[in-house]
């Protein structure tokens, strides 16, 4: 097992709720933004990056996803989400790592992740199938021993496993 550091995938998943927390409260200069986080007060100064300004210029992202992030933009060419603000993002969003076991299959797609301690979140209903089969029913969801046995199945099965 060689753990990796976290790798976002740009689903874009985590960012289209945040406009519950991320509003933006002032605009004190051309392309620059007073973020502020609703739950705790914390303000940040965000710029959009020079190279994402014709990203964040394209508003369908919002039309899609109201409750998204206001800097949240998906590219249409190559589907992925991006952080129009990314190199000033709010330390939050640096902190972030959605998932605490990434599960992707031989060609690379995301087959499911595992959150928090134990949750499993799946994309793959072949992988589905074999964590109810085989997973679930292990003792101790989310301890060390846990997690080897986890890894263990995962990988014998074909997945490769980053954690
Ligand atoms: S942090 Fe996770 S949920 Fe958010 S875009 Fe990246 S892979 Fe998707
Ligand atoms: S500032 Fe960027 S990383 Fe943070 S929630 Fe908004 S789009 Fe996501």
């Amino acid at each position: 097992m060689v753990p990796v550091v976290f790798e976002c995938q740009q689903c874009g998943e985590c960012c289209s709720i945040m406009g519950q927390v991320l509003a933006i409260c002032g605009h004190p200069d051309a392309g620059k933004y007073i973020l502020s986080n609703q739950y705790t007060g914390e303000k940040t100064i965000v710029e959009v990056d020079p190279d994402k300004i014709g990203l964040y210029e394209d508003r369908s992202t919002i039309s899609r996803f109201p409750e998204a992030c206001p800097f949240l933009r998906f590219n249409r060419e190559d589907g992925k989400a991006y952080c129009t603000v990314h190199k000033t993002r709010p330390d939050m969003c640096r902190d972030f790592g959605c998932w605490r076991i990434l599960i992707l299959k031989p060609d690379g797609l995301r087959a499911g992740r595992v959150m928090c301690r134990s949750h499993f979140c799946p994309d793959d209903p072949d992988l589905a199938r074999l964590w109810e089969e085989r997973i679930r029913p292990i003792d101790d969801p989310g301890g060390a021993e846990w997690d080897q046995a986890v890894i263990a199945i995962l990988t014998g099965a074909g997945y490769n496993v980053r954690i």
